[in-house]
């Protein structure tokens, strides 16, 4: 099935064409943990993954690791000054510093089950390409030097600014700016090549002892791995300019066309109607929630819920609603395995409604990743589902069983709930069989705690007896 997606340069949905589709989505800066607001942006971007899969394209994805740049040489610094004498030089330190976010990224990313990336590039691994594109804009004269820095030369690009569609009337051609993050105020030459002083995070090169700017990454990581242009770019809609922006410039000019064919953002996530800040005090890690007991496969569910070109609001109100709509999808599943399967011969009209369930489900997300309406879609079957098991009296034809579980699995594919299952422990219904068979056993009344047992491992668990107590694990 062809995938459509919105396409923020033309402002048009259009097709992803090719069978082999390459992806490439700006992933954390590792200088704190990556909060909620990303965790939006990078399951928008599994969505994506997922999605296309689904729709039998096959998918090369990378997400960057951005280990160098103003915000993480800024930690390592004070990492480095609460530590005198630890390190042998700030790039030591700043390798110290952003490891262990680079491993709880990861970390992160598996706890919301998202598909692991087949690339993974850190910045600092990629300098020389970096070095390499900074010559090619020298030669073709999109850069010049300056103090010792390599600043890229916008005028010089005539489209600059087609993303974004920034006002070039406030260009201010010549002056230039040092800084990674700037806003659309302030159209002016960008760094590529930084100089820093023997003190600080440096690599020697041509030019003199400096490091990369932030834009630069990304557009000679993605040159380096996937040896030109790639399919699909996609990140937050505050990174449409400037680093997207220049991204284009950069990659453009020193590569030439043929960049990037599908630039897709996802937008902001507000918390309780306001934008996320730690100064609001309304700021939160996936970690902090996990803290205060929510579930990852609920926080999943929120977070792909909305569509991805629409801000998602995040309340208590919109948790618990995702949090119901998660243990639908799992009871169901956990009800398939109660059910008594019958051989009958001959077809059932429900077989078609599961067909057709699978079929609208892949279409609404082909649609520029329709998610509500995927939803939608699978919250119908669920309850014609349910209607069916009770109908038939629990004794569906086994046909129907497979044909249901199957069904659920597709949704799976993009939804990637099921996998979430076990890590969460069980329902609570069979959560209390289990605590009234530990009660039972505790008074001795063995009989009582094998019957539980034996209705706990009807509905598919198995229970283990550990020295930390027994608890419930998927057979
Ligand atoms: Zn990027």
């Amino acid at each position: 099935m062809q995938v459509k997606l919105h396409n923020t340069l033309t402002r048009q949905k259009e097709p992803v064409e090719g069978s082999l589709i390459r992806i490439y989505s700006c992933g954390p800066t590792v200088y704190n943990y990556a909060h909620l607001g990303n965790f939006r942006s990078y399951v928008f971007a599994d969505i994506l993954n997922r999605t296309l899969r689904l729709a039998g394209y096959q998918v090369q994805h990378a997400m960057n690791i951005t280990d160098v740049d103003d915000k993480t040489i800024k930690g390592a610094t004070e990492l480095m000054q609460k530590h005198p004498g630890k390190f042998a030089d700030l790039k030591a330190a700043l390798a110290a510093y952003t490891e262990p976010y680079t491993q709880a990224f990861f970390e992160d990313l598996k706890t919301l089950n998202i598909v692991k990336f087949d690339f993974h590039p850190r910045a600092t691994e990629y300098i020389p390409a970096m070095l390499d594109l900074v010559e090619r804009l020298l030669a073709k004269g999109f850069a010049y030097k300056q103090d010792g820095s390599v600043y890229y030369r916008i005028a010089e690009k005539k489209d600059y600014g087609k993303l974004s569609r920034v006002d070039l009337e406030k260009n201010k051609t010549g002056t230039r700016y040092n800084t990674d993050e700037y806003d659309k105020d302030d159209v002016r030459d960008f760094v590529l090549w930084k100089a820093e002083s023997k003190d600080g995070v440096h690599w020697h090169s041509a030019h003199g002892d400096g490091r990369p700017g932030w834009h630069l990454e990304c557009s000679a990581m993605i040159h380096e791995i996937f040896k030109g242009g790639i399919d699909i770019h996609t990140g937050g809609v505050d990174l449409i300019f400037p680093h997207h922006e220049n991204e284009i410039a950069q990659s453009e000019a020193g590569y030439g066309n043929g960049f990037v064919k599908h630039w897709v953002h996802c937008e902001h996530l507000l918390v309780d109607n306001r934008k996320m800040s730690k100064s609001a005090g309304n700021f939160y890690t996936l970690r902090d929630l996990l803290a205060q007991g929510k579930r990852p496969e609920v926080i999943r569910y929120f977070l792909l819920s909305a569509h991805y070109s629409q801000k998602v609001n995040f309340t208590a109100d919109a948790l618990h609603q995702a949090e119901a709509s998660v243990e639908k999808f799992y009871s169901l599943w956990l009800r398939l395995n109660r059910v008594t399967p019958q051989q009958q011969a001959g077809a059932s009209a429900f077989l078609k409604a599961c067909a057709d369930a699978r079929e609208n489900f892949t279409a609404e997300l082909a649609d520029d990743l329709n998610t509500p309406r995927a939803l939608a879609v699978v919250h119908e079957y669920l309850r014609a589902a349910n209607a069916h098991l009770d109908h038939t009296q629990e004794k569906p034809a086994a046909a129907e069983v497979e044909e249901i579980r199957r069904t659920l699995r597709h949704f799976d594919a993009v939804l990637a709930l099921l996998e979430l299952l076990p890590k969460v422990g069980v329902p609570p219904e069979l959560q209390k069989l289990l605590d009234e068979r530990n009660a039972a056993r505790a008074a001795k009344d063995f009989k009582r705690a094998d019957e539980l047992r034996e209705q706990l491992l009807k509905a598919g668990y198995k229970i283990l007896d550990t020295k930390n107590g027994s608890h419930l694990e998927k057979v």
